[in-house]
Protein backbone atom coordinates (compact mmCIF):
# COMPACT_ATOMS: atom_id res chain seq x y z
CA UNK A 1 0.00 0.00 0.00
CA UNK A 2 1.37 3.38 -1.45
CA UNK A 3 -0.05 6.39 1.00
CA UNK A 4 0.18 10.04 1.34
CA UNK A 5 -1.46 11.48 4.28
CA UNK A 6 -2.43 15.41 3.93
CA UNK A 7 -3.68 17.50 5.88
CA UNK A 8 -3.17 20.69 8.15
CA UNK A 9 -0.57 20.61 10.53
CA UNK A 10 -1.91 18.85 13.73
CA UNK A 11 -4.41 16.81 12.19
CA UNK A 12 -3.38 13.89 13.64
CA UNK A 13 -1.14 12.61 10.64
CA UNK A 14 1.94 11.57 12.42
CA UNK A 15 -0.33 9.91 15.32
CA UNK A 16 -2.36 7.67 12.43
CA UNK A 17 0.63 7.06 10.92
CA UNK A 18 2.38 5.14 13.73
CA UNK A 19 -0.74 2.83 13.86
CA UNK A 20 -1.25 2.63 9.86
CA UNK A 21 2.19 1.80 9.93
CA UNK A 22 1.70 -1.31 12.23
CA UNK A 23 -1.48 -2.27 10.44
CA UNK A 24 -0.11 -2.40 7.36
CA UNK A 25 3.35 -3.35 7.86
CA UNK A 26 4.67 -0.72 6.16
CA UNK A 27 7.30 2.39 6.54
CA UNK A 28 6.11 5.59 8.30
CA UNK A 29 8.07 7.99 6.51
CA UNK A 30 7.39 11.37 8.09
CA UNK A 31 9.96 14.40 6.25
CA UNK A 32 9.53 16.58 9.45
CA UNK A 33 10.72 13.37 11.38
CA UNK A 34 13.91 13.40 8.98
CA UNK A 35 14.07 16.87 9.52
CA UNK A 36 14.19 17.16 13.00
CA UNK A 37 16.23 13.91 13.34
CA UNK A 38 19.29 15.77 10.79
CA UNK A 39 18.74 18.67 13.31
CA UNK A 40 19.19 16.63 16.42
CA UNK A 41 22.39 15.08 14.82
CA UNK A 42 23.78 18.13 13.58
CA UNK A 43 24.15 16.80 10.15
CA UNK A 44 25.10 19.34 7.13
CA UNK A 45 21.22 18.85 6.82
CA UNK A 46 20.53 19.77 9.92
CA UNK A 47 22.37 22.95 9.84
CA UNK A 48 20.54 23.67 6.79
CA UNK A 49 17.12 23.49 7.80
CA UNK A 50 17.19 23.90 11.64
CA UNK A 51 16.07 28.22 11.36
CA UNK A 52 13.27 26.94 8.39
CA UNK A 53 11.87 24.78 11.02
CA UNK A 54 11.99 26.51 13.49
CA UNK A 55 10.12 29.58 12.01
CA UNK A 56 7.36 27.09 10.60
CA UNK A 57 8.22 27.52 6.77
CA UNK A 58 9.30 25.19 3.99
CA UNK A 59 12.31 23.58 3.22
CA UNK A 60 13.36 24.21 -0.43
CA UNK A 61 11.48 21.36 -2.88
CA UNK A 62 15.06 20.49 -4.15
CA UNK A 63 16.21 19.59 -0.81
CA UNK A 64 12.86 17.83 0.23
CA UNK A 65 12.17 15.87 -2.80
CA UNK A 66 16.51 14.48 -2.88
CA UNK A 67 15.86 13.83 0.61
CA UNK A 68 12.69 11.64 -0.38
CA UNK A 69 14.07 10.26 -2.96
CA UNK A 70 16.94 8.85 -1.34
CA UNK A 71 14.33 7.17 1.16
CA UNK A 72 11.70 5.59 -1.18
CA UNK A 73 15.03 3.92 -2.79
CA UNK A 74 15.72 1.79 0.10
CA UNK A 75 14.56 -1.89 0.37
CA UNK A 76 11.69 -1.29 2.72
CA UNK A 77 10.05 1.24 0.82
CA UNK A 78 9.70 -1.07 -2.36
CA UNK A 79 6.21 -2.58 -1.13
CA UNK A 80 4.55 0.55 0.04
CA UNK A 81 5.13 3.45 2.10
CA UNK A 82 3.13 5.89 4.50
CA UNK A 83 4.34 9.59 3.39
CA UNK A 84 3.86 12.14 6.15
CA UNK A 85 3.67 15.35 5.28
CA UNK A 86 4.98 15.03 2.25
CA UNK A 87 4.56 16.27 -0.49
CA UNK A 88 3.54 19.68 0.85
CA UNK A 89 3.68 22.07 -2.55
CA UNK A 90 2.35 20.78 -6.35
CA UNK A 91 5.92 20.86 -7.38
CA UNK A 92 7.08 17.62 -4.50
CA UNK A 93 3.54 16.17 -5.64
CA UNK A 94 5.09 16.40 -9.29
CA UNK A 95 8.31 15.03 -8.36
CA UNK A 96 6.63 12.10 -6.56
CA UNK A 97 4.64 10.95 -9.19
CA UNK A 98 7.90 10.56 -11.12
CA UNK A 99 9.31 8.21 -7.95
CA UNK A 100 6.34 6.21 -7.62
CA UNK A 101 2.46 5.16 -8.60
CA UNK A 102 0.23 5.87 -5.19
CA UNK A 103 -2.82 3.96 -4.01
CA UNK A 104 -4.50 6.59 -2.29
CA UNK A 105 -4.03 10.34 -0.60
CA UNK A 106 -5.80 10.51 3.00
CA UNK A 107 -7.03 13.90 3.28
CA UNK A 108 -7.46 14.41 7.05
CA UNK A 109 -10.15 17.42 7.50
CA UNK A 110 -10.22 19.22 10.55
CA UNK A 111 -11.16 23.31 11.08
CA UNK A 112 -8.78 25.77 12.15
CA UNK A 113 -9.71 25.98 15.29
CA UNK A 114 -9.09 22.49 16.52
CA UNK A 115 -5.92 22.47 14.55
CA UNK A 116 -4.69 25.69 17.07
CA UNK A 117 -5.61 23.73 20.32
CA UNK A 118 -4.19 20.63 19.65
CA UNK A 119 -0.82 21.82 18.01
CA UNK A 120 -1.01 24.43 21.22
CA UNK A 121 -1.44 21.30 23.77
CA UNK A 122 1.36 18.93 22.23
CA UNK A 123 4.28 17.48 23.28
CA UNK A 124 7.32 14.92 21.80
CA UNK A 125 9.24 12.61 23.64
CA UNK A 126 12.47 13.99 21.63
CA UNK A 127 14.12 11.02 21.00
CA UNK A 128 11.39 8.90 19.70
CA UNK A 129 9.42 11.47 18.57
CA UNK A 130 6.26 9.70 20.34
CA UNK A 131 3.36 12.33 20.14
CA UNK A 132 1.89 13.20 23.49
CA UNK A 133 -1.67 15.75 24.03
CA UNK A 134 -2.00 17.31 27.36
CA UNK A 135 -5.71 17.11 27.20
CA UNK A 136 -6.56 13.98 24.97
CA UNK A 137 -3.73 11.64 24.83
CA UNK A 138 -1.79 12.70 28.40
CA UNK A 139 1.59 10.36 29.35
CA UNK A 140 1.09 8.62 32.38
CA UNK A 141 3.04 10.68 34.67
CA UNK A 142 2.92 14.56 33.91
CA UNK A 143 5.75 15.56 31.08
CA UNK A 144 7.41 12.00 31.18
CA UNK A 145 7.46 9.61 28.04
CA UNK A 146 5.73 6.45 28.57
CA UNK A 147 8.34 4.36 27.10
CA UNK A 148 11.34 6.20 27.63
CA UNK A 149 11.04 8.46 30.93
CA UNK A 150 13.14 11.15 29.62
CA UNK A 151 11.05 14.62 29.08
CA UNK A 152 8.77 15.92 27.01
CA UNK A 153 9.19 18.85 25.02
CA UNK A 154 7.30 21.18 22.70
CA UNK A 155 8.54 21.38 19.38
CA UNK A 156 9.58 25.14 18.42
CA UNK A 157 7.08 24.96 16.03
CA UNK A 158 4.58 24.63 18.09
CA UNK A 159 4.99 27.92 19.49
CA UNK A 160 1.75 30.68 18.70
CA UNK A 161 3.27 32.57 16.42
CA UNK A 162 5.10 29.39 14.25
CA UNK A 163 1.88 27.64 14.37
CA UNK A 164 -0.02 31.07 12.52
CA UNK A 165 2.54 30.80 10.34
CA UNK A 166 2.34 27.20 9.43
CA UNK A 167 -1.06 27.75 8.73
CA UNK A 168 -0.67 30.24 6.25
CA UNK A 169 2.20 28.18 4.75
CA UNK A 170 -0.54 25.11 4.63
CA UNK A 171 -3.38 27.29 3.47
CA UNK A 172 -0.91 28.83 0.40
CA UNK A 173 1.30 25.92 -0.48
CA UNK A 174 -0.28 22.80 0.69
CA UNK A 175 -4.06 22.83 0.42
CA UNK A 176 -4.51 23.03 -3.47
CA UNK A 177 -2.94 19.59 -3.21
CA UNK A 178 -6.26 18.38 -2.52
CA UNK A 179 -7.29 19.60 -5.61
CA UNK A 180 -4.61 18.17 -7.03
CA UNK A 181 -4.92 14.54 -5.86
CA UNK A 182 -9.00 14.70 -5.91
CA UNK A 183 -8.96 14.82 -9.46
CA UNK A 184 -6.56 12.12 -10.13
CA UNK A 185 -9.53 10.02 -8.29
CA UNK A 186 -6.93 9.71 -5.56
CA UNK A 187 -8.27 11.79 -3.03
CA UNK A 188 -9.99 9.90 0.51
CA UNK A 189 -11.53 12.37 2.90
CA UNK A 190 -11.68 11.44 6.67
CA UNK A 191 -13.02 13.27 9.30
CA UNK A 192 -9.94 13.98 11.39
CA UNK A 193 -11.88 15.12 14.58
CA UNK A 194 -12.73 11.89 16.11
CA UNK A 195 -10.38 9.96 18.58
CA UNK A 196 -7.50 8.22 16.85
CA UNK A 197 -8.71 4.72 16.99
CA UNK A 198 -12.08 6.15 15.09
CA UNK A 199 -10.08 8.21 12.59
CA UNK A 200 -7.99 4.75 12.10
CA UNK A 201 -11.00 2.66 11.51
CA UNK A 202 -12.92 5.52 9.40
CA UNK A 203 -9.53 5.22 6.92
CA UNK A 204 -9.02 1.61 6.77
CA UNK A 205 -12.98 1.20 5.79
CA UNK A 206 -12.36 4.34 3.50
CA UNK A 207 -8.95 2.30 1.76
CA UNK A 208 -11.08 -0.90 1.15
CA UNK A 209 -13.32 0.91 -0.91
P1 LIG B 1 5.88 18.28 10.22
O1 LIG B 1 6.47 17.45 11.31
O2 LIG B 1 5.35 17.46 9.08
O3 LIG B 1 4.88 19.29 10.72
O4 LIG B 1 7.09 19.12 9.58
C1 LIG B 1 7.82 20.04 10.37
C2 LIG B 1 8.54 21.05 9.49
O5 LIG B 1 9.46 20.36 8.63
C3 LIG B 1 7.67 21.85 8.56
O6 LIG B 1 7.04 22.96 9.18
C4 LIG B 1 8.69 22.28 7.50
O7 LIG B 1 9.54 23.30 7.99
C5 LIG B 1 9.54 21.02 7.36
N1 LIG B 1 8.98 20.10 6.36
C6 LIG B 1 8.44 18.85 6.58
N2 LIG B 1 8.02 18.29 5.44
C7 LIG B 1 8.28 19.19 4.46
C8 LIG B 1 8.05 19.21 3.06
N3 LIG B 1 7.46 18.19 2.43
N4 LIG B 1 8.45 20.32 2.36
C9 LIG B 1 9.06 21.35 2.97
N5 LIG B 1 9.28 21.41 4.29
C10 LIG B 1 8.90 20.34 5.04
Amino acid sequence: MKLVFLGPPGAGKGTIAAKAKEYYSIPHISTGDLFRSAIANETELGKQVKAILAAGDLVPDSITIAMVKERLAKDDAKKGFILDGFPRTVAQAEALEKMSKLDAVVNFVLDEDIVVRRLSGRRMCKSTGRIYHIETLPPKVEGIDDETGEPLIQRPDDMPEAITNRLKVYEKSTEPLIGFYRAKGLLRDIDASTTPDEVMASMVRALRK
